[in-house]
């Protein structure tokens, strides 16, 4: 299964792509996740993504369509891939025609997750994460059951992104609906484009997911 989710930031791309990578066994591939370890990294990509990620801009297409290239090609790829933040420009989804062409790989469906913009700003600026196993919190909607201890690994320790401060949320949301948001028509036009709604709870919108690839015929692992 070659997937992609597509929303803003805070829609629940990375929730749902977590989920369904267990469900379909295929790997999830965030690249916020893969440039963030770059500039924990130091390497020369993290040096030159840092300032652009904190200011809630877009780091450029050549870097991520290269990232992207190389990863896709990795074993852990060999029964597909979710994308969750890829592509975010349209010459970044023209690039990853060309890749899947080439490979004679078809992209089965990309799924928007719709949710008011509104609600985005509170989903994101309460976020916090297990600094040990990533497992994600929020101060409103999910605080972990025993106060400051993870519920998954017993972590005692969080942190923030420091690009979930409010104002960079912004900076975030224009570059979604500048850059990102011309990829649905785009995807639209090829017939690809599935639409769901993410203001739901998240088992409904994994379920309406879900629906969406019975539909066009991708059954869950094992089944
Ligand atoms: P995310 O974790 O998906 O919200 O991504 C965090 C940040 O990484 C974004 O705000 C961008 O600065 C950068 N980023 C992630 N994916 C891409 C991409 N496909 N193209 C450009 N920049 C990206």
């Amino acid at each position: 299964m070659e997937l992609i989710l597509l929303g803003p930031p805070g829609a629940g791309k990375g929730t749902q792509s977590k989920l369904l990578e267990t469900r379909y066994g295929v790997a999830q591939i965030s690249t916020g996740d893969m440039l963030r370890a770059e500039v924990k990294a130091g390497t020369p990509i993290g040096l030159e993504a840092k300032s652009v990620m904190d200011a809630g801009k877009l780091v450029s297409d050549d870097i991520l369509v290269r990232m992207i290239q190389e990863r896709i090609h990795r074993p852990d790829c060999a029964k597909g891939f979710i994308l969750d933040g890829f592509p975010r420009t349209v010459p970044q989804a023209e690039a990853l025609d060309r890749m899947l062409h080439n490979t004679a790989v078809d992209l089965d469906a990309v799924i928007e997750l719709k949710v008011d913009e509104a609600v985005l700003v509170e989903r994101i600026s309460g976020r916090f994460t297990c600094a040990t196993c990533g497992a994600g919190y929020h101060d409103k909607f999910k605080q972990p059951k025993k106060p400051g201890v993870c519920d998954v690994c017993g972590g005692t320790e969080f942190t923030r992104r420091p690009d979930d401060k409010a104002e960079t949320v912004h900076a975030r949301l224009e570059a979604y609906n500048a850059q990102t948001a011309p990829i649905l028509p785009y995807y639209r036009a090829q017939g690809r484009l599935h639409v769901v709604d993410g203001m739901a709870e998240m088992d409904e919108v994994e379920a309406q997911i879900e629906a969406v690839l019975r539909k066009i015929g991708v059954p869950a692992a094992g089944a």
